[in-house]
């Protein structure tokens, strides 16, 4: 198949590396200097959609996607199909798919979770949104750049789920670290909370996979300084976009809306850019009630 791929970066550097490795003939696209292994690149994202069987996006926001795909749907032959895996608010992927749909292509909107390791492993998990025949055609591509694809339903369906999950991710990350913190001020060892917790109902992700305790549970970037993992900004960017949505459908998310200022408070007023968003431990031991 021959693949365009537009924004090569963290994770479309390596997802297109192993679509290349594949055996497909991948021809990439990025505004800023960068090489491939095995992919040729082209001097602008049309050229690199021109001729192509499938195009692939991997870009930072929205705004982005949208002017890459007025640039990149035109240069598409009709039936040829578009695969946005960016994290975007779901209004744009709608957009895109409508677009690439009047011009006689196939949409998809897939963002992934996984993180780097996920894009360099091909082990990314895609929740995807779009027709049964874009999904078909993007499926066999999913397979090789991850380890599972959900089809969650119609344009922006790929999207919804993704800002649901982070929604839940952030909560719950922010719950976790405060009760470590409260903990802590109540004199209760933290191997011990880590112990409890974790067996009962309590448990979560944060808690249990990537526990923001250092030296406490499997390693996680708590381990390694909060060097980021996943970092407190994109954590930020994935709360407002959630909150754009539920602002969008009339829909009542507190708790997201409290997460999305914690964040916002800590990335852009205290000293969270840069760190890992399990850094809202260190932020809360520092802070007494008001
Ligand atoms: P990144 O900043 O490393 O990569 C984005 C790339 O897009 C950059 O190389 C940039 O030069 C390029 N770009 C920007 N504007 C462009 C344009 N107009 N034309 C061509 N290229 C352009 O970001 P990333 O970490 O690879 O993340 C990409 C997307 O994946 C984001 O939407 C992010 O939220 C999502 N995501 C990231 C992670 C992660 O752990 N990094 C995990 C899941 C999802």
């Amino acid at each position: 198949m021959k693949i365009g791929f537009i924004g090569l970066g963290n994770m479309g550097g390596p997802m297109a590396a192993n679509l290349a490795k594949a055996g497909h003939d991948v021809i990439g696209f990025d505004n800023a200097d960068v090489a491939v292994d095995g992919v040729e690149m082209a001097g602008s994202a049309a050229e690199a959609a021109s001729g192509t069987d499938v195009v692939i996006t991997m870009l930072p926001n929205g705004d982005i996607l949208r002017s890459v795909a007025n640039e990149v749907i035109p240069a598409m032959a009709k039936g040829a199909t578009l695969i946005d895996c960016s994290t975007v608010d779901v209004d744009s992927a709608r957009a895109v798919a409508e677009q690439a749909e009047a011009a006689g292509l196939l949409a998809v909107d897939a963002p992934v979770s996984g993180g780097v390791g996920g894009a360099s492993a091909g082990t990314l998990t895609f929740m995807a949104g779009g027709s049964d025949a874009a999904f078909a055609k993007a499926a066999p591509l999913f397979e090789i750049m991850g380890q599972k694809a959900v089809h969650c339903g119609g344009a922006g369906a790929g999207q919804a789920a993704k800002i649901c999950n982070n929604m839940i991710l952030g909560v719950t990350m922010i719950a976790t670290c405060e009760a470590f913190a409260l903990a802590d001020k109540l004199g209760l060892d933290r191997q011990k909370m880590f112990d409890v917790v974790s067996t009962s109902s309590g448990y979560s992700w944060t808690m249990n996979a990537y526990c923001p305790a250092p030296g406490v549970g499997p390693q996680s970037p708590a381990d390694n300084g909060y060097k980021p993992g996943f970092a407190a900004e994109l954590m930020l960017k994935d709360l407002r976009l959630s909150q754009q949505a539920a602002e969008s459908a009339d829909a009542d998310t507190p708790m997201g809306q409290l997460a999305q200022a914690l964040y916002a408070q800590f990335v852009e007023a205290e000293d969270g850019k840069g760190c890992d968003f399990s850094a809202m431990l260190p932020r809360f031991e520092k802070r007494g009630r008001n």
